[in-house]
């Protein structure tokens, strides 16, 4: 039996992961749950999945946890708090975790997972952004399995992973939708609104990645996420836009070799993967019908219409601290645009002019990681404030 906790229950992973552990349950158990505020959402998943543990992050809403669930007969215990969280994490009995929180908040319970030694099937891209070389470092000296929850990189690991050999990689290419304006110009995107940059045309996902996929920024990440979960440096990376989001991503080998992974878009199938590795587990996703689907195109990405993609590369390609500022930048940003407060084509104007006044610096600690994110979320919002990106 397989002890899961789940960070970021209430989500679109976190459904997805629920899902799966809910049709093997003489394998697998859903032992901790966790969200961000949202107490009710909270609930219902425990009075469906009895954990052990339920943990909400803000700490203010520790009593409606704790009085809904002796509400529902639940023999749960209530926790509030990071603190509460990272402990979780680390403990409540556990043996894997699903970190599947947004953005740079889901980096302490990520790197406590990693350090118990826990398997970490990691959706959590930005914290491997934010902090890739740490976080890496930590797993491998705890013994902790990283099976990456990132479609791309799960293709990636069943391809390294599947076949039996080892070695001889060449190149890793990782397919991108292209998002909801694939196709677009810069003009048109100028007025684009937060509903349709979140109307992906092949996932259903959270609001963040949803709007990093329009302005392919999540392809950004997924590019650094990709050299530190495999250890390949970006002139080995590529990016391929695959409208149709069958294949997830190529590996090519030393002998000539390519190998893909395909399945239709839904996370659940990474998820199987994850939870089940190294034995395969009925998602509950259809088998994909390639005369059905018709046809598969691949064209190159369109870096003047979409600049985050370029600036996430070269982020990737200084390295040092300039990932963290590229992330915090981008989720002020992101916040911003969600908000109305900011127009799309701002996104990666805020994340360039935050790139250029903190220039990057070697990252020597978790501290000073810490201590750039902050700095770049404050020169970002400071930049909104001022008016400068209407
Ligand atoms: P989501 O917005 O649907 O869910 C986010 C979850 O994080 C929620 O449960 C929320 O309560 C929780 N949360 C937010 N802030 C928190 C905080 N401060 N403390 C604790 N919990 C907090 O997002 P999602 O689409 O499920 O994405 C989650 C992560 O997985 C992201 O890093 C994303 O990039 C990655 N990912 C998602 C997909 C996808 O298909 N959705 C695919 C690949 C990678
Ligand atoms: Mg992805």
């Amino acid at each position: 039996m397989r002890h899961v906790a789940v960070l970021g229950a209430t989500g679109s992973i976190g459904a997805s992961a629920l899902d799966v552990i809910a049709r093997h349950p003489n394998r697998l158990r859903a032992s901790v749950l966790a969200a961000g505020s949202n107490v009710d959402a909270l609930l219902a998943l425990c009075a469906r999945h009895r954990p052990d543990h339920a943990v909400v992050a803000d700490a203010r809403s520790h009593a409606a946890l704790r009085d809904g669930l002796q509400a529902l007969g639940l023999a749960t215990k209530a926790h509030a708090g990071a603190e509460a969280l990272d402990a979780l994490a680390a403990e409540g009995g556990s043996d894997t975790v699903v970190a599947a929180i947004v953005g740079a908040a889901g980096l302490d319970s990520t790197l406590a997972a990693a350090r118990a030694g826990k398997r970490l099937l990691l959706a959590n891209k930005e914290s491997l952004v934010l902090a890739g070389e740490l976080l890496m470092a930590e797993a491998a000296q705890a013994g902790a399995d990283i099976v990456p929850i990132d479609s791309e990189h799960n293709a990636i690991f069943q391809c390294l992973h599947g076949g039996g050999a080892h070695g001889g990689v060449q190149r890793i290419a990782l397919t991108a939708s292209g998002g909801p304006f694939r196709g677009r110009t810069r003009a048109d995107l100028a007025r684009v609104t937060p509903e349709q940059a979140v109307a992906h045309p092949k996932w259903s996902m959270g609001p963040k990645i949803s709007v990093d996929s329009a302005t392919l920024m999540n392809k950004g990440l997924e590019l650094i996420e990709a050299h530190h979960l495999f250890g390949l440096t970006g002139d080995r990376l590529d990016v391929l836009v695959h409208p149709q989001s069958l294949v997830h991503a190529l590996v090519s080998f030393v002998d000539g070799s390519m190998l893909a992974q395909l399945g239709l878009p839904d996370m659940r199938t990474a998820l199987a993967v994850g939870l089940g590795w190294p034995q395969r587990l009925a998602s509950g996703v259809d088998a994909l019908d390639l005369l059905a689907q018709g046809r598969l195109e691949f064209e190159p990405p369109d870096l003047d219409t979409f600049p985050c993609l370029r600036l996430a590369r070269e982020a990737m390609d200084a390295g040092g601290t300039a990932p963290a500022v590229l992330n915090a930048a981008n989720e002020v940003a992101v916040s911003a645009f969600l908000q109305g407060r900011i127009g799309f084509l701002s996104v990666p104007a805020l994340v360039e002019q935050t790139l250029a006044a903190l220039p990057s610096c070697p990252a020597e600690s978790l501290a000073m990681l810490r201590d750039v994110d902050a700095r770049a979320r404050r020169h970002a919002e400071s930049a909104i404030a001022s008016g400068a990106f209407a």
